[in-house]
């Protein structure tokens, strides 16, 4: 056997045991005499010593860092006042009396300690090294344990793992697909799944009343902080269900995967909001129930109101914010300018300040507001002295969002801190605005059912319908996201007629749902949710790229491999593409 033990996981019962480890050299110090080395594998360091004159170890000295040694010995206590608590081996170390080099290394690119800060490019470029990092190892270690989690959750509610294929006709979900030529059939392409959504209601028709797969899904959007081109998520669907059926057996599947990396942090239950309430509160359809700063309504306060302002607005909403009652005027400023950018009219600022002990409201506008007014904002928003009170008003819908933005900039935790708080947000509206040609464009996708409730506003006024659609968000991240779908071919067609998918456009999309359709569908509903920002949260990481083994720069790159590239001439006339111009090198 190459070695009787892993490094990290020897502890002071070992002492006395003969032992033969394996691993990189993290540190060498070399005292005169003795010399150290930390040797390290996936289990963690293992403090080597060599002492002067044992014979054969003269290699020892030639030995740099991330050199492979192969290293027997005794395991014995560290002398007294040696021992270092911060390391699970840190009382015992390993008394060498053979090493073997394994193989060399050149210098590293960049010290592969944990605490340096190293460029991300240089990172990705050596990616086989800086997954040697305690942090990546930690990373992927979560990662598979959310997987194995995950799976270990499905599969015990009796879902059956089917994988779909990658080589495909378009999804939509409301991405730009990747497309793959055909080299058999030039000037045809397949399109790589955006996600496995016709397939598993293809599935569902087939029979398979409990699909899951953890599956790679591929969208041609811009990459952001919580954004890879390719993702993996969790894919359910499941027939003769309804909405609470989903919500229940996904809340098993990721509760069960935090609990399994973070015991003890994860609730008993999912909450659960409506898509109204969680804009109305919080201002956004992803709230980051982490902490309380909520929007409050103001409109009974301002009901008779002389502040030209706020006269006749649809919608006056305040924030309190906490202890930034003496923000500088740079500061408040700033949150003025911020507001407008976000699109509101303007921002109201007030400071809470203590006034012959009463709290008093201290601004430029508080002369247009009449006494009762002012006791109103108060009282309405719990303020105390030392806090920032924020009003904004115009449309229900601006005012919230942008009350909601600045919550998030004046308010939220860094990821690794608050908890873990889940909710279901239900009650989506179907469709999410007007577009091109005023017609609505759908809030999820185009396979969502309409809520029982809503059928008759389909015509007369479209953006008021609900959808039977839900996300599940964690901490202000939108997780995932699902719906009762429609399984009726006459509704699916109502709904594509609505979105302007005219029947030949329909037949050609989606033919191959419509006919199997017409095979006795059941009813079914769906959801999936992204494991690589679960993940991310759970160990405490703001960025996506912490977590994938091997992730496209934020300019979709690979450092590591240079994708993408280009093809050769010949493999472009075997799949007859030419190209137009002569691509930027
Ligand atoms: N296909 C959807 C998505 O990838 C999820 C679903 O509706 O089940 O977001």
């Amino acid at each position: 056997m190459m070695r009787t033990h892993r490094p990290g996981e020897l502890r002071s019962g070992d002492d006395g045991t003969r032992v033969t480890v394996c691993g990189w050299v993290a540190h060498r110090r070399d005292h005169g005499g003795v010399v150290f080395l930390d040797l390290r594998d996936a289990t963690g360091l293992l403090q080597v010593v060599v002492d002067p004159g044992v014979a054969g170890l003269e290699d020892v000295r030639r030995v740099r860092s991330e050199w492979v040694l192969r290293v027997s010995g005794v395991v014995r206590p560290r002398p007294a006042g040696t021992v270092n608590d911060s390391m699970p081996t840190g009382e015992i170390e390993l008394g060498a009396d053979s090493l073997e080099v394994l193989s060399e290394s050149e210098p590293p690119p960049f010290p592969l300690d944990e605490r340096a800060d190293i460029d991300e490019v240089l990172r990705l470029r050596h990616r086989y090294l800086d997954l040697r990092r305690e942090p990546m190892q930690r990373n992927l270690r979560v990662r598979a344990a959310v997987n194995a989690a995950v799976r270990a959750a499905m599969d015990a509610q009796g879902f059956c793992e089917i994988e779909t294929p990658m080589l495909i006709a378009s999804t939509p979900e409301g991405a730009r697909d990747f497309v793959v030529p055909s080299r058999l059939h030039p000037g045809s392409f397949y399109a790589l799944p955006q996600s496995p959504q016709l397939f598993k209601q293809l599935l569902m028709v087939g029979g398979f009343d409990r699909y899951y797969q953890i599956a790679r899904c591929l969208r041609d959007e811009d990459l952001r902080a919580d954004r890879q081109f390719e993702f993996m998520q969790l894919d359910l669907e499941m027939s003769f269900a309804d909405q609470a059926d989903v919500l229940a057996a996904t809340s098993v599947a990721v509760l069960a995967a935090a609990e399994a990396v973070r015991p003890g942090d994860a609730p008993d239950a999912v909450a659960q909001i409506t898509w109204r309430e969680a804009m109305d509160r919080f201002g956004s359809d992803k709230p980051d129930l982490r902490f309380g700063m909520e929007l409050i309504d103001l409109g009974e306060v301002f009901a008779a109101t002389e502040f030209r302002a706020f006269q006749g607005a649809a919608c006056v909403k305040g924030l309190c914010v906490s202890g930034h009652g003496e923000s500088s005027r740079n500061v408040v400023d700033g949150l003025v300018e911020r507001a407008k950018q976000l699109g509101a009219a303007g921002l109201v600022w007030m400071r809470v300040r203590d006034v012959d002990g009463v709290a008093t409201l201290e601004s430029p506008v508080v002369k247009f507001l009449s006494e009762p007014e002012r006791l109103g904002i108060i009282d309405t928003l719990g303020a105390k002295v030392g806090d920032l009170v924020l009003l904004a008003s115009g449309s229900w819908a601006t005012t919230v969002s942008v009350l909601g933005q600045l919550r998030l900039d004046l308010g939220r935790p860094p990821v690794s801190e608050g908890g873990l708080h889940f909710v279901w947000v239900v009650d989506f509206p179907l469709f999410e605005g007007l577009g091109e040609g005023g017609r609505p464009s759908p809030a999820h996708h185009p396979f969502t059912m309409p809520h029982p409730d809503d059928f008759d506003l389909l015509d007369s006024d479209p953006l008021a319908v609900r959808s039977q659609a839900y996300d599940l968000v964690l901490n202000g991240w939108e997780l995932g996201s699902g719906s009762v779908r429609i399984h009726r071919r006459e509704v699916q067609q109502r709904i594509f007629a609505l979105l302007g998918i005219d029947e030949d456009d329909q037949q050609r999309k989606f033919g191959f749902l419509l006919d199997a359709f017409r095979f006795g569908p059941p009813p079914h509903a769906g959801f999936a949710f992204g494991i690589d920002r679960l993940v991310a949260i759970l160990a405490g990481e703001d960025n996506i790229r912490e977590v994938i083994a091997f992730p496209k720069t934020q300019s979709g790159t690979d450092p590591l491999t240079n994708a993408p590239t280009p093809i050769d001439p010949t493999q472009l006339r075997e799949l007859g593409l030419a190209m137009r111009a002569t691509p930027k090198s």
